[in-house]
């Protein structure tokens, strides 16, 4: 019998939602058991990092990697799955473009540790402990990763072949993918180029009717129940959807939850969180013609803050390639 392609997928800083992807293929999942040998994947089976390590160069096929790179061991197994897969490919988008854990990127890693193990009200750490990379026990020295204080993506650390955006990536998005590997049909030249996802902006497979444009402030949710079958940023609740590549199906706005920009940004956009603001400015309507420069600037300013934590919104998933990267440098 032949060989089969080698298969591995890996977990560094991200929350389990890709594994779950995949897991979401149902009974494709047997197709992808059927086409790949697994080699790694420790979410689903008791691999080592030795067994990886083991392994000859270019031995794994194509190797998913998800999750961002936050510490040392993120770090160090991305150098390790790119020399040992002849096709790495960046998993949703922590990988993609630091998601979530890049966040923290708003502040420093010392600021990081210090809210979850000291400010935290439902931690109890009267000794003030902070995880240390080395400690010294009667046994030996004990070691854990060394955590960073900058979040990066997959791609800023070793070169990747291909990204599969989403947090998670839509299953049959996935699915079309791994078709594509399995089959061996003909992807785009590799090079950190997007695959399973569309071009365009969300907003352009959404079916929502856009026409008002009239916005006096913004709403969070639960403050409004936004009116079916309008765009939901014409009614003051901030969707993403100018600025998100296409690809998901617009499943978010159709179901009056704003589009929360998971598929990072469109073709062509450098900054997804600049493109957003220039989208809401399109959108504001709050003067009157031939108003004062300073009444209309108060006015504006105003319904601006009804955007509550814009970094955190327009940057939720692509902080680490944004262009600020990161707000404070220790
Ligand atoms: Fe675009 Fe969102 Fe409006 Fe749909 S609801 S058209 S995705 S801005």
């Amino acid at each position: 019998m032949a060989e089969k392609p080698k298969l591995a997928m890996y977990w560094a800083a991200s929350c389990g939602g890709c594994e779950i992807s995949i897991v979401n293929l149902h009974e494709k999942i047997l197709q992808v058991d059927e086409a790949f040998e697994i080699v790694f994947f420790p979410c689903i089976a008791d691999f080592k990092v030795k067994d990886v390590e083991s392994y000859p160069d270019g031995y794994i096929n194509v190797c998913l990697f998800n999750g961002a790179i936050r510490n040392s061991e993120n770090e160090e197994m991305a150098h390790l799955l790119r020399r040992k897969s002849k096709v790495l490919v960046a998993y949703g988008s922590c990988a993609y473009e630091g998601c979530i854990p890049a966040l923290s990127n708003l502040t420093t890693g010392k600021a990081t540790l210090r809210s979850v193990y000291l400010d935290n009200p439902s931690i109890d750490n009267p000794r003030h402990i902070l995880p240390q990379p080395v400690t010294q026990m009667p046994e030996g020295e004990l070691h854990i990763p060394t955590f960073y204080n900058t979040v990066k993506a997959l791609d800023q650390v070793v070169p990747v072949d291909y990204v599969v955006p989403g947090c998670p990536p839509e299953s049959d998005q996935a699915w079309a993918v791994i078709e594509a590997l399995i089959t061996g049909a003909e992807l785009p030249a590799p090079g950190n180029t997007v695959v399973g996802a569309g071009n365009s902006a969300v907003c352009d497979e959404c079916p929502l009717q856009k026409n008002v444009k009239k916005v006096k402030r913004f709403y969070r949710p639960y403050e409004i129940t936004p009116e079916p079958g309008i765009c939901l940023l014409e009614q003051g609740l901030v969707c993403l959807g100018p600025a998100t590549r296409s690809g998901c199906g617009a499943l978010c706005p159709q179901v009056g939850m704003g589009c929360r920009g998971c598929y990072g940004p469109m073709e062509g956009v450098e900054d997804q969180g600049a493109k957003m603001l220039s989208a809401i400015a399109s959108v504001l309507d709050v003067g009157q013609p031939g108003e004062e420069e300073a009444v209309l600037d108060k006015k504006i300013a105003k319904a601006v803050a009804t955007v509550v934590d814009p970094s955190g919104t327009f940057y939720r998933f692509s902080m680490a390639h944004s262009l600020l990267r990161r707000v404070k440098a220790e």
